[in-house]
């Protein structure tokens, strides 16, 4: 049996947007910004797609820019709001220790220009508190990064109230909701966010189209420099057909939303309920604030790498850390955050399953992942000092 239950990753494409980006790679293959008849039927589509995704969380079209994907946008966004704060003396930037590369390299690369940043603790239970976030704003904090829904653990953060507090402060407040978008309501407006990014492939859209909300009057810097595309702010000529696949895949997601978590939650619960009875395991963050398909365990004694090797020899699909990151041995940075100790993180499985699953398939990863761990444990020496006692269970 072949299961993918790597949809934190990536998402297959969903025939509703494969057809609907079809046209534009077929006959309607026009340059948006030509004059003549032809190319307007793309330039048309781009501005509907635009009003599609700006509807749905919302926006006002001329509030959307369509990117690259999230690690563009969320690039656009920080560097925009650190370059318009320095302008005004303000060179503090607040996010958080598990956030997306994308958003901790932009940090650290603006740390190097000079910047001052204060990444928060997330807790245990992997939820941001908006105490911290209150302790840490100073008066030349230019900027507030906090992640919508986080891609390893799936806990959803307190946005709403982090974008109260951040707009009482007038301070521009940004959100990663590459892995919330789809799968949560979103609505900018109620939410008080000022910036925000997704990525069109997490939702069932092709690769390598994003896009980056901000709010009127929040000025953008270009990451791009070329033409006059997306207003001036994002140069190149525009992924019509990407385009607008995500905003037939975001308009598919949003639709069936309901639909969808109800599928999907059964399917998770069964996951932690089963696998949640191997010993010394650990469900990784906090299930009551919890995105709806993101399964994240650590079982002791064992290498996550390993277990990865075997689940994809029995046709299983999985991660542990974060895709980018896998190949480095080093520990997710995400479960260090929590406060895991190394050993324990070392030992992670992220399961993150979609509405394409189904239960014969949860049946399978319920009967494959005790084995294979019970198999890694029987050849690790680590579980053996773990068993003979002279090591300590930390789980
Ligand atoms: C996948 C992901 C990104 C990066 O999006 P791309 O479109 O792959 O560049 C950024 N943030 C989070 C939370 C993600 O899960």
């Amino acid at each position: 049996m072949f299961v993918y239950a790597d949809n934190a990753a990536t998402t297959c494409v969903s025939k509703t947007a494969l057809d609907a980006m079809m046209p534009y790679l077929t006959t309607q293959y026009g340059n948006p910004s030509s004059l003549y008849a032809f190319a307007q039927n793309a330039k048309e589509a781009l501005e509907n797609a635009r009003k599609t995704v700006a509807d749905i969380i919302g926006a006002q079209p001329k509030e959307i820019y369509f990117t690259s994907g999230g690690s563009e946008a969320d690039n656009q966004a920080i560097v925009s709001m650190a370059k318009v704060g320095a302008l005004k003396g303000k060179k503090h930037l607040i996010s958080t220790k598990f956030e997306h590369h994308a958003v901790l390299h932009t940090l650290k690369k603006l740390e190097k220009e000079g910047f001052e940043v204060t990444l928060l603790d997330v807790h245990e239970d992997g939820v941001v508190r908006l105490e911290d976030v209150e302790a840490a704003v100073r008066d030349d904090t230019a900027l507030v990064t906090i992640m919508f829904a986080n891609n390893e653990i799936g806990t959803i953060q307190p946005i709403k109230e982090i974008g109260e507090f951040c707009r009482a402060r007038k301070i521009p407040f940004h959100t990663d909701a590459v892995q919330a978008a789809g799968h949560m309501p979103i609505n900018v407006q109620e939410m008080n966010i000022d910036l925000l990014s997704m990525s069109g492939h997490k939702f069932h859209a092709p690769k390598g189209v994003g896009v980056l909300y901000a709010k009127t009057g929040m000025p953008l810097f270009n990451i791009i420099e070329g033409g006059a595309q997306e207003r001036g702010k994002r140069a190149g000529t525009e992924n019509v057909p990407g385009i607008v696949a995500l905003a037939a895949a975001l308009k598919e997601s949003v639709d069936n939303m309901e639909a969808n978590t109800a599928k999907i939650i059964p399917m998770r619960d069964k996951l932690f309920a089963e696998l949640g009875k191997i010993p010394h395991s650990k469900i990784n963050g906090s299930l009551e604030h919890h995105v709806p398909g993101t399964v994240n365990m650590c079982f002791e004694g064992i290498e996550g790498e390993s277990l990865l090797l075997l689940l994809d020899s029995k046709g299983i699909c999985a991660s542990s850390g974060s895709a980018c990151t896998s190949g480095s041995l080093d520990p997710s940075h995400v479960l260090l955050a929590l406060g895991l100790p190394h050993e324990v993180a070392h030992g992670s499985l992220r399961l993150s399953i979609g509405e394409y699953n189904t239960m014969e398939q949860i049946d399978h990863i319920i009967k494959v992942v005790p084995e294979v761990v019970s198999y890694l444990r029987s050849i690790s020496p680590v579980w053996e000092e773990l068993e003979n006692g002279t090591r300590k269970h930390l789980i």
